[in-house]
């Protein structure tokens, strides 16, 4: 039997249900449990892949191509369960099935209303994934926060749920958040008693309490809390704030969250096994030696939008034994004369992916910084498109290179659109995505990194390296070295005789985790430490230079 576990969050947004959501997820499969996580976000998009990241963030893509929440990405970071289609439920989602379904006659000439059909569709969502991988526990986090009118469906779907599942296989998980007011000195409780007082209203008792705070509580406002929110005292936890994610799980752990889940969802209690986890944070509470990379992009200044990068380059980092400081570059700042005083003290340059014109030049003049110096540089997706385009206009002398993207009478479009996409007109759900298999060219910097010859890695893209350039591109040095043969598309390149230049069509932030990081993030990060103690013996040596004269 599955047992079924929903996240709710209360008082603000942004407490971080996504990650408490993936520490349970981690701590439950510590103990031998199954486990998949579950996003129902209650816009009413499809998906978020047609949403600008001033809007949403970061888009998170899975192997089967869902282009889906970035809490997603917590969750296959924490956990070692492979996120689907199935994982990430809008209403948009749900409102298009229901009328799919009334339009070809399904329901019978019965009236179509929210409540049964809508929260029937959201009930089908939760069961469709726990039979699809015979699941001990289904974690859903419904995003938003409770009162939003948006949430109401989803929240009623999960009321109901016991009387289909039974009630000891169902937990409920309010998140809140208890804030420290600076003026009065005092932790308040007062919103968390509102926010669970709108959970009861509509029917949840929540089991479990996680408040969110900034400085932990003592006993009495636990008790208070307990109090006012119908709750016995051991079922509130704290969620203090930390540094480091994922030591949000071993916090969670020594309060005893998962024991507690565990003998609420009267599943037995075995000894966990959290050693590596554990092993992690140690390790990252002594890194003392740090690399600087220069992240290029047009979304710098928002928290969310490169969010599987800055964690691909911190588990690069746990690889290599540094701690990663990033510098968040906005390409449009970036000219030609301010080149040297932007990037000179990077240890490493990456470029991520991306959309449109605006800030084009900038991103195809730091790759050719990183080109001419020997930085190591990172290139995903448009970061690979903008090194292909530097390299075809100042290497191969095809001035005015471009991406049809961009320029679409460009004389040498070196980036050109996919043939799949040739005559595609909606743009929700339509790029070329998902996990495609790509086969290595052996002997090259990425076959090594990767230890392997065929790799599958996850895209999400329009354009391609245009195959007509190619051999001008590898009689310049610009060497190949990931194909992907159905179609002959160019997925990876490098430069010979470069430390490290490579770049990728793909997204390889998406398969790295905390205690295994990407090849191509610990292969740059390990270029980009010894480029620093590089840096740092030539600047010393100047030094000594100077004081000498
Ligand atoms: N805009 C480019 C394309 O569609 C790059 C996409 C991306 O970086 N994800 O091919």
């Amino acid at each position: 039997m599955t047992k079924f576990i929903f996240v709710t969050g209360g008082v603000v947004s942004s407490l971080g249900k996504g990650i408490a959501s993936a520490s349970i997820g981690c701590l439950l499969e510590s103990r031998g449990l199954k486990v998949t996580l579950q996003k129902f976000d209650p816009y009413i998009n499809v998906d978020p892949g047609t949403m600008s990241p001033f809007q949403h963030g970061e888009v998170f893509v899975t192997d089967d191509g869902a282009e889906t929440d970035l809490d997603l990405g917590h969750y296959e970071r924490f956990t070692s369960a492979t996120m689907t289609q199935d994982n990430n439920v809008t209403t948009g989602q749900i409102y298009y099935a229901v009328i799919m379904k009334e339009r070809r006659g399904d329901y019978l000439g019965g009236t179509v209303q929210v409540v049964p059909h809508i929260t029937d569709e959201i009930k089908d969502s939760i069961c469709r994934l726990a039979n699809k991988g015979n699941f001990d526990v289904v974690i859903t986090e419904i995003g938003g926060t409770v009162g939003d009118i948006e949430g109401q469906p989803f929240l009623e779907a999960i009321r109901q749920i016991p009387y289909d599942v039974g009630r000891e296989n169902v937990l409920y998980v309010h998140l809140t958040l208890v804030p420290f007011i600076r003026a009065a000195s005092e932790l308040k409780t007062k919103p968390t008693q509102h926010s669970v007082r709108t959970l009861r209203e509509i029917g949840v008792q929540p089991d479990i309490l996680l408040c969110r705070t900034e400085r932990r509580f003592d006993e009495a406002t636990r008790a208070k809390i307990a109090l006012f929110c119908n709750l016995n005292v051991d079922a509130v936890f704290q969620a203090v704030d930390v540094d480091e994610i994922y030591e949000v799980p071993l916090l969670f752990t020594q309060q005893g969250l998962d024991d507690m889940i565990l003998k609420c969802l009267h599943l037995p209690v075995t000894k966990h096994n959290l050693t590596e986890w554990k092993n992690l944070i140690d390790r990252i509470r002594l890194l003392q030696e740090s690399v600087t990379i220069g992240v290029v992009g047009k979304y710098v200044h928002l928290q969310d939008a490169y969010k599987s990068i800055y964690e691909s380059l911190r588990h690069g980092g746990f690889a290599n034994d540094v701690k990663i400081k990033i510098e968040r570059i906005d390409s449009e700042t970036l000219t030609a004369d301010r080149l040297d005083q932007i990037l000179g003290g990077v240890d490493g340059i990456l470029i991520p992916g991306g959309f449109g014109t605006r800030g084009i030049e900038g991103k195809i003049r730091a790759a050719g910084y990183a080109r001419e110096h020997g930085i190591p540089f990172l290139g995903i997706c448009l970061g690979m498109q903008c090194a292909v385009i530097e390299f075809a206009r100042s290497v191969c002398g095809l001035e005015g290179a471009n991406s049809t993207e961009f320029d679409t009478d460009t004389r040498y479009p070196v980036i050109d659109l996919l043939e799949s996409q040739k005559d595609v007109k909606d743009l929700g759900g339509t790029m070329r995505l998902g996990a495609y298999p790509c086969r290595l060219q052996p002997g090259t910097k990425v076959a090594e990194v990767y230890g392997a010859e065929q790799i599958h890695e996850r895209h999400r893209h329009r354009f391609e390296l245009n195959n007509q350039f190619r051999k001008v591109f590898e009689e310049k040095g610009m060497v190949v070295s990931g194909i992907y043969e159905e179609s002959n598309l160019v997925e990876i390149v490098e430069l010979r005789g470069h430390p490290w230049f490579v770049a990728c069509q793909f997204h390889p932030e998406f398969k790295s985790r905390p205690l295994n990081a990407h090849p191509l993030f610990r292969g740059f990060i390990k270029a980009a430490k010894r480029w620093s103690a590089t840096r740092q013996r030539t600047e010393q040596a100047q030094v000594t230079a100077t004081e000498q004269e």
